[in-house]
């Protein structure tokens, strides 16, 4: 008896302690025994209870690409700072910048509205597997299958969202093994209460991102608001905080290595349940391509930002992300390759295939349709060239963008709702417009067109087999710069594209009435958009193709494991848990796993992206730590590893202790770690996370942020409540 107990809980613990990323769902089919001996103090139904479909996980909301979490029960949410970047911007001018100076709202009324900022608060999960699969009509082809798929999602998410504030998603898990309705409250008042300057948030800049050692503050706090009844509503000075369920109190005593932690949040996508080639591919080709057009991009932003500083300030957001991801596929690249992560998965794969062919026809199909993906990978990698550039062709420059954008709207509207693709159903109207009007503070022209430029000498390159023709029609076949830059002019001259106004109105307008503008640049958007859209049918039919297949080889992948396999990443809420720790990122070196306020004044040198504030470098020079000294390390701590299983996504997310307490917050990933999106390496699996008590200190003995603090519970009278130090 004791046997089969033991071995039941063995069944239930994961083979790695620190991989996965694991559904709520999943966390009660762990062991609770282990989950126990890792660390976690609470029982894992308060984590998770799975006849109200909430719990202590839903603390953690959804802030539109990362991840937050209520940090007090009046709607405070705490987030990164570059999470936050974009309502910071939105509120900066070079004459009131608080890019540079940070922010800090000294009573409720003062906190700054977010334009289009939303968050989500999840509500419940449903399995729809079983649904999603029968709407599916025997013999249907690829695209049909698609389309069946695709109606029935929207259906299960129009009677989600017949509830008022609802937002409601069909996620889909490892490429159709599971779907599940996810289902989220959605508060649309989201107002910026404190921001660091920005040589806090983002200390190191891109010279220390997605590496360690670390000392960035990356933190930011936002509210949540609502109308007086509780109810969703929309930015109004009637409005009153959000009251939160689930929250995750500041932990004062923080971490040392060896903790427990749990980090929780909403990680995009991973890449794991590829096959071998379709990740050789991703190296081979698509991170250099990344590498290739984004390093251009970020160099044409910097040359024309130099020559301007509103136009700096505009683009800083995009200039941002773009660094980022140029750094992510540097990242990525260089660990598939020390990882040998393709060669890894190859053997994987093989020692499932030759299991299976033991195994009987039983596992015929799920061998034949991992063939059927190959096959499927070969023909969509001909097309690859021209497929990389012409998504490109919505994200880098902001005028052809602003003009596929109106007309794609125009496009898709023509139909009715539910056949529309889903990013442009009625349901997105909303969203669609909040950004077609906040690009306006993005727009910076000079840069804009050198970004045009380089996308059309690009386009003009491509083979005989792999053109774009919008490019071909407006700026001919062959490149010659004086003409491309002529043209340029002329679109940009002739267009109201980039007049706030007038794009406004377009977005309300039929494709007949946008060509009858003549906008040259409108124009041009218009016939991209046509290529767009035929892309994203081809890319519909192939992911008809994926959801019969990958599916049926992945059931073989995970019997031959034999224990819990976490899913992909797929944007839903997960959980990691883990452990406080260094690592060793080479031969004969060892990085230990906290860093100080010592340590961020050594790397000062008065020089961006290493320029302290004087401020923050006044109090940490005086030593005026505070309550926030940690006993060991004798400093104030300010960022931390563990080895979470976490990727893009995750910024944001709350790291809690054992017993739910808020200990830090994740921002990035180690170098050695970025490949970890397609697969886990215990040995270098580390994510970075700003120490609370960082946070504690910049408020408390930087910011004297009396008012926050009482309202987290930090400060009960008018000095600090100093608590025993472990
Ligand atoms: N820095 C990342 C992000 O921006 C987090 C990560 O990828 O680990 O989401």
């Amino acid at each position: 008896m004791k046997k089969t107990l033991l071995l039941l809980s063995l069944v239930a613990a994961p083979a790695l302690a620190g991989e996965g990323k694991w559904t709520p769902q999943q966390v009660l089919e762990l062991s609770p025994a282990w989950l126990k001996a890792q660390g976690l103090q609470l029982p894992p139904s308060k984590l998770w209870d799975p006849k109200r479909g909430t719990g202590l996980l839903a603390g953690t909301v959804n802030t539109g690409g990362c991840s937050g979490s209520f940090i007090s029960a009046s709607g405070l949410i705490i987030t990164n700072h570059h999470c936050a970047f974009s309502i910071i911007q939105e509120h900066s001018s070079p004459q009131k910048d608080l890019i540079t100076d940070g922010f800090l709202a000294k009573r409720p009324g003062d906190e700054l509205p977010g334009k289009g900022s939303r968050v989500q608060v999840p509500r419940g999960f449903k399995d729809v597997t079983a649904d999603i699969n029968g709407a599916v009509p025997v013999g249907a082809d690829d695209l049909a299958r698609y389309k069946a798929i695709d109606r029935k999602q929207k259906e299960l998410v129009a009677e989600c969202e017949k509830r008022p504030a609802t937002r409601c998603q069909v996620a889909t898990f490892d490429g159709g093994v599971n779907y599940t309705l996810v289902d989220a409250v959605e508060l649309q008042d989201v107002r910026l209460v404190y921001a660091p300057p920005r040589a806090v948030g983002e200390y190191g800049g891109e010279e220390d991102n997605w590496s360690w050692p670390r000392h960035t503050g990356d933190f930011s706090i936002i509210r949540a608001y609502t109308a007086p009844d509780g109810s969703s509503a929309p930015y109004s000075e009637k409005n009153v905080p959000y009251k939160a369920e689930f929250f995750f109190p500041l932990s004062t005593q923080g971490v040392k290595p060896g903790d427990f932690v749990m980090v929780l949040g909403y990680p995009g996508t991973t890449y794991r349940t590829l096959l071998a080639e379709e990740m050789a591919e991703r190296q081979a080709r698509y991170y250099p391509r990344v590498r290739d057009a984004l390093g251009e991009a970020i160099r044409l932003l910097e040359a024309e930002g130099e020559k301007d500083p509103a136009g700096k300030i505009a683009v800083a957001s995009q200039l941002k992300s773009l660094h980022n991801v140029y750094k992510n596929a540097g990242g990525q690249l260089e660990g598939l390759q020390r990882g040998r992560i393709v060669e890894k998965q190859r053997e994987t794969e093989a020692s499932v295939v030759a299991w299976a062919q033991k195994g009987g026809a039983k596992w015929n199909d799920a061998l034949k349709a991992r063939e059927d993906l190959l096959a499927e990978q070969q023909a969509a990698s001909k097309t690859f060239e021209r497929d990389f550039l012409l998504g490109l062709s919505g994200r880098l420059a902001r005028g052809p963008a602003l003009a596929t954008s109106v007309a794609r709207l125009s496009m898709e509207r023509a139909k009715p709702d539910l056949e529309r693709r889903p990013e442009y159903m009625d349901r997105e109207l909303p969203r669609i417009k909040d950004r077609l009007e906040r690009e306006q503070k993005n727009l910076f022209i000079a840069a804009d067109k050198a970004l045009l430029h380089a996308f059309v000498k690009r386009a003009q390159a491509l083979k005989p087999d792999e053109r774009i023709a919008a490019v071909d029609t407006h700026f001919g076949k062959t490149y010659v710069e004086k003409d491309v830059t002529a043209k340029i002019d002329s679109l940009y001259a002739g267009t109201k594209v980039l007049t706030q106004s007038e794009r406004m109105k377009m977005a309300d307008e039929s494709p007949a009435q946008l060509a009858a503008r003549k906008d040259p640049l409108l124009a041009f958007g218009l016939d991209l958009a046509k290529e767009q859209a035929a892309l994203d049918d081809t890319k519909d039919r192939r992911q008809g193709a994926a959801s019969r297949l990958r599916p049926a080889w992945r059931k073989a992948v995970m019997a031959q494991a034999g224990k819990p396999v976490a899913p992909d990443a797929n944007s839903t809420l997960r959980v990691s848990f883990a452990k406080v720790q260094g690592y060793a990122p080479r031969d004969g070196a060892v990085y230990l796993p906290q860093t100080t306020l010592t340590g961020m004044l050594q790397k000062h040198s008065g020089e961006e992206p290493f320029n302290a504030p004087a401020k923050v470098r006044a109090t940490a020079e005086a030593k005026k730590f505070g309550p926030w000294v940690d006993p060991r390390l004798k400093d104030v701590p300010v960022d931390f590893l563990s080895d979470a299983d976490t990727t893009g996504g995750n910024s944001g997310s709350p790291t809690v202790n054992g017993k739910g307490e808020l200990v830090g917050v994740n921002f990035d990933r180690v170098w050695e770690n970025v490949a970890n999106d397609f697969g886990y390496n215990p040995d270098v699996a580390r994510n970075v996370n700003v120490d609370v008590r960082y946070l504690l200190w910049q408020l408390d003995q930087v910011e004297n942020a009396d008012a926050l603090l009482r309202e987290l519970n930090i400060r009960k009278s008018s000095s600090p409540v100093v608590k025993e130090a472990r």
